[in-house]
């Protein structure tokens, strides 16, 4: 089979769904494949920032998905010592002053059938292993599909893949092999005590890491783990499933589940949050979402990037889609418009969090946001990733820190 379409976007994502949508709403012919058949699960938290609401505004998605999930109105830090903040999540800017938690076998089916209502095609269990390139230039995709190898041809390519790194492997579209962050989660239902909060905990889990606990219900919760292991550091041996056993059986946690039960496996997947060392172009395809590296290195927050990163892309698309703009030309305009949107503050979220996850530091923040509520929303709107991380180390934000 050959086909040729304006845009073949390869995974059926938050990011790549949010480009097929905002591309096909334009008016370009767009061509969404997904190896899933859908509705299909992703290992995640399922938590949706403000910031991810706020796309989902402009997609006309916002009500929908408010109803479908679960409302969050407040967030609660656990800091080693045991101590802990709960704060309500802050009216930011124009911002939504509250979260979503939805399962992602909904949420991502949202998306994807509101792409298709705007026109954009889609094709499931159809595994793209390569590219095709013509003249330095890349010209589609070959792909095992269940009617056999297929070759699929476009004027651009966008691969939005996630963690999975095969595909780029293959196509030797990887700048270096990314560093992973590891997680895990699972489902309990019949859990008493939740509310509307969602909690970080870094008292029961190895640091740098956290465990959560994000309501899907007033009863059902999304109970998960994650560790980042820095590079020249021993990382744990422990795997993120063992970290998640550990957690469940920490004493706060083991409270709240008493008599509740386990509703899924517990499952494991990698995060990928290396943005600033990813190549994000090459001439005739481009990268979106996790595929490069856009996971929010201090809180292992995702969607709301492959959201904004969708929708950015998306605009600059649109205005050079028929211009007579050279391959080489969009490859560097588009990795120039995502560097400028995201590099600086994937530096300071990787510094902060160099800095901030340790134990004697999430101490004193947590004690500090207990006394000064400034201190506790510069820490809520960090943990939300509303503000630039660098604004908690101002000399102010120090000094009411250690000594406020
Ligand atoms: C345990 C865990 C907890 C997390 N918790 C949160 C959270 O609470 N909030 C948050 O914002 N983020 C969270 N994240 C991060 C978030 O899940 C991801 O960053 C987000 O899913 C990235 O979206 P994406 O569209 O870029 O990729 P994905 O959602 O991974 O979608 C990629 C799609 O590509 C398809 N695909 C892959 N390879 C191919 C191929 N070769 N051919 C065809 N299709 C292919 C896949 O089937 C998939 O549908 C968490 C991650 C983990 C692992």
């Amino acid at each position: 089979m050959t086909d040729v379409h304006d845009i073949v976007i390869i995974g059926a994502g938050p990011a790549g769904s949010t480009l097929a949508y905002f591309l096909a709403s334009n008016g370009l012919d767009v061509l969404l494949l997904d190896k899933a058949a859908f509705p299909r699960d992703k290992t995640c938290g399922d938590a949706l920032s403000p910031r991810a609401l706020h796309v989902l505004r402009k997609m006309g998605l916002f009500e929908p998905v408010r109803r479908a999930g679960f409302q969050i109105e407040k967030v609660a830090f656990y800091s080693p010592n045991g101590k802990h903040v709960t704060m309500a999540v802050p009216a930011y800017d124009n911002l939504p002053n509250f979260s979503v938690v939805m399962p992602r076998y909904k949420f991502d089916n949202i998306l994807l059938e509101h792409a298709v209502s705007a026109n954009a095609q889609f094709q499931s269990k159809v595994n793209v292993i390569d590219v095709m390139r013509e003249a330095e230039s890349i010209v589609g995709i070959r792909a095992d599909s269940p009617d056999g190898p297929i070759e699929i041809r476009s004027r651009f390519t966008v691969i939005a893949t996630g963690a999975a790194t095969s595909l780029l492997e293959r196509a030797e579209l990887l700048a270096h092999l990314p560093e992973y962050s590891r997680a895990a989660r699972t489902y309990y239902e019949g859990v008493q005590g939740l509310s509307d909060t969602i909690e970080f905990h870094f008292d029961a889990v190895p640091l740098p890491g956290y465990g959560w606990v994000f309501p899907i219900s007033p009863t059902a919760a999304n109970v998960g783990a994650g560790y980042y292991a820095p590079a020249g550091r021993i990382p744990t041996k422990k795997s993120p499933r063992h970290l998640l056993d550990e957690f469940i059986s920490s004493s706060k946690v083991s409270d709240l589940l008493k008599g509740a039960r386990m509703t899924a496996p517990i499952k494991g997947y990698p995060l990928r949050f290396d943005f600033p060392k990813a190549r994000i172009a090459f001439p005739g395809l481009g990268l979106v979402g996790e595929a490069c590296g856009l996971v929010n290195p201090l809180t292992g927050e995702g969607i709301d990037y492959a959201l904004e990163s969708a929708e950015t892309v998306a605009g600059f698309l649109i205005d050079v889609f028929n211009s007579s703009k050279s391959p080489q030309y969009v490859m560097e305009k588009y990795t120039q418009i995502l560097q400028e949107r995201f590099l600086r503050t994937f530096n300071a979220l990787i510094r902060v969090r160099d800095w901030y996850l340790r134990p004697w530091m999430l101490n004193r923040y947590v004690s500090a946001a207990l006394r000064n509520e400034e201190v506790a929303l510069l820490l809520v709107n960090i943990g939300l990733g509303n503000i630039d991380p660098l604004k908690a180390f101002s000399l102010r934000n120090l000094v009411r820190i250690f000594w406020g």
